[in-house]
């Protein structure tokens, strides 16, 4: 029996205007989880005017209030963890036991961080030439937010917003992908739980060329959180245009591998990089760049753990990758390593789709060697499970391959030597560099985002770093003669 579920606006659980509905499935074997509602742009518009009224809510209410109010939705998302981590291993097909666990506690932890850290929000008094004004800055939140999130952590990322949003007083209105959601049903469940008033948080579900237009275009937003393609990114930065942008966007994770690294911990981190969330993560390791003389020991080394790696069904204890999200992704990995192979890469490992494990979304993991610089490999993101090797000679030219593409989000430098890895670190043209260390390795509070000049986007999501970016700073200035 299909389960029928329904967004969330005012408070109330209502169906859309239409009565239309769209299906959510299950990766990993093709079947229907439940039907959502297929909003319209008028749904996101109620949605927009119910969080206007919540907006006066969330804003009034104290510090230490909101922050108690995060504290109880992380007690009850801890209550229904494991709810949380099966609909997400079942939605998004990443497995139970390995990941999907993982996620459901990160944003746990999200919500207590947030209740901790807005209560530090400290603001300063600032010295003036003029002996009778006395000027100061607040923070204020910035009102409504528009928040558009992906498929590929739909716990995680929609709480990277919804945690600071709710602790610096904003009201949101929220279009989660379509694949995946189920998982913002059960979250917004968790905050109606909680406690948080009618109209604070909206969940609107549908097409997020249209719900997704609608609240990030509609004058009734003031700010936008998006997470997501580049394309996308950049075609909502035109749709908001005037707005406060959080865009969170692609990647292709360069990692450079010289020749003096410890080769073995490099491999295990970049197998990491490569593979986790079937390599469906915004900093996954997407573009090996190894020395030419250690190129064939680093290939041996990843296709051997790519061959250790257990595909299938999320919820088998064994299994470490599940199925791809998705049939655009999967027919973009078809197309990458083509075109690699047509180019003429080596494939190691992998290479095609695993469809005897019950639906086509299964995905070998892949390694390639002497993948060209002007592949699509190079170039783009991936976002699948493989990792393809990219000779270079000179220490130069590794730095040159690592910043072609227009993306630049998160990279990771191997070497022993302290002045290499300072100036690998200082030159790559990412928000993020990793040295000794996989693309991935990431934590709550550290900033995260694009390098200015490239497609990954605008702004740092992490810790205090979105408070701020969630909140306006108000001056305000007083003159003690006229009082
Ligand atoms: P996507 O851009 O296709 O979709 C993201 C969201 O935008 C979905 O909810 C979608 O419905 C909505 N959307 C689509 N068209 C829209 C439009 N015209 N207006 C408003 N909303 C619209 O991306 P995806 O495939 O869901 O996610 C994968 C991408 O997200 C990858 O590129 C990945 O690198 C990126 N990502 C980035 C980060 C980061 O922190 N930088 C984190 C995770 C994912």
């Amino acid at each position: 029996m299909v389960k029928r579920y329904r967004m969330y606006i005012d408070g109330q659980w209502v169906d859309g205007e239409t009565g239309e509905t769209f299906q959510s499935f299950n990766p990993a074997t093709g079947q229907t989880i439940a039907e959502l509602p297929r909003g319209t742009r008028n749904d996101a518009a109620r949605a927009i005017a119910a969080a206007r009224k919540g907006s006066r809510i969330i804003s009034r209410m104290s510090v230490w209030d909101r922050s108690r109010l995060c504290l109880k939705i992380a007690d009850v998302m801890e209550k229904r963890a494991d709810e949380l981590a099966r609909t997400l291993a079942e939605e998004q097909g990443k497995p139970y036991h390995t990941e999907a666990k993982a996620e459901v506690q990160t944003a746990i932890a999200g919500f207590r961080e947030a209740a901790e850290l807005v209560k530090w929000l400290e603001t300063s008094f600032i010295p003036v030439e003029d002996p009778n004004k006395r000027v100061f800055t607040i923070r204020q939140p910035r009102g409504v937010y528009a928040v558009v999130t992906p498929w590929n952590f739909p716990i995680n990322i929609p709480v990277e917003y919804l945690a600071p949003g709710i602790a610096s007083g904003n009201a949101i209105v929220w279009v989660p992908a379509p694949t995946t959601s189920v998982c913002a049903v059960k979250l917004m469940e968790c905050l109606e739980e909680a406690g948080v008033p009618a109209g604070v948080v909206n969940l609107v579900t549908g097409e997020g060329p249209v719900v997704g237009d609608e609240i990030v275009s509609n004058p009734g937003t003031d700010a936008v959180g998006f997470t997501g393609s580049s394309a996308t990114g950049r075609r909502i930065a035109e749709r908001a245009a005037g707005k406060p942008l959080l865009l969170e966007l692609g990647g292709n994770g360069p990692t450079i591998i010289f020749e003096d690294a410890d080769l073995e911990a490099a491999a295990e981190a970049v197998a990491v990089g490569c593979f986790f969330n079937a390599g469906q993560t915004c900093s996954a390791t997407e573009k090996i760049l190894v020395h030419e003389s250690v190129a064939d020991a680093v290939a041996e080394l990843l296709a051997a753990k790519a061959k250790q790696i257990k595909v299938g069904d999320p919820f088998d204890p064994q299994v470490t990758m599940g199925p791809l999200n998705n049939e655009p992704t999967a027919a973009k990995m078809d197309r990458h390593v083509q075109d690699a192979i047509d180019r003429g890469a080596k494939l190691l490992a992998g290479g095609s789709r695993l469809a005897e494990l019950g639906s086509p979304l299964f995905y070998a993991p892949t390694v390639m060697a002497g993948v060209p610089s002007d592949s699509a490999f190079s170039m783009e993101e991936s976002f699948g499970p493989v990792a393809p090797l990219i000779s270079f000679r000179t220490e130069e030219e590794a730095l040159q391959l690592a910043d072609q593409g227009d993306l630049g989000l998160v990279s990771s430098v191997w070497t022993k030597q302290m002045g290499r890895a300072f100036r690998c670190a200082e030159a790559i043209k990412t928000g993020i560099v990793n040295i000794n260390e996989a693309s991935t390795y990431w934590e709550l509070h550290i900033p995260f985002g694009g390098a200015s000049g490239k497609r990954s986007g605008i702004g740092r999501l992490g810790g205090k770093y979105t408070l701020m970016e969630m909140t306006d700073l108000k001056t305000i200035s007083f003159d003690i003669s006229r009082a």
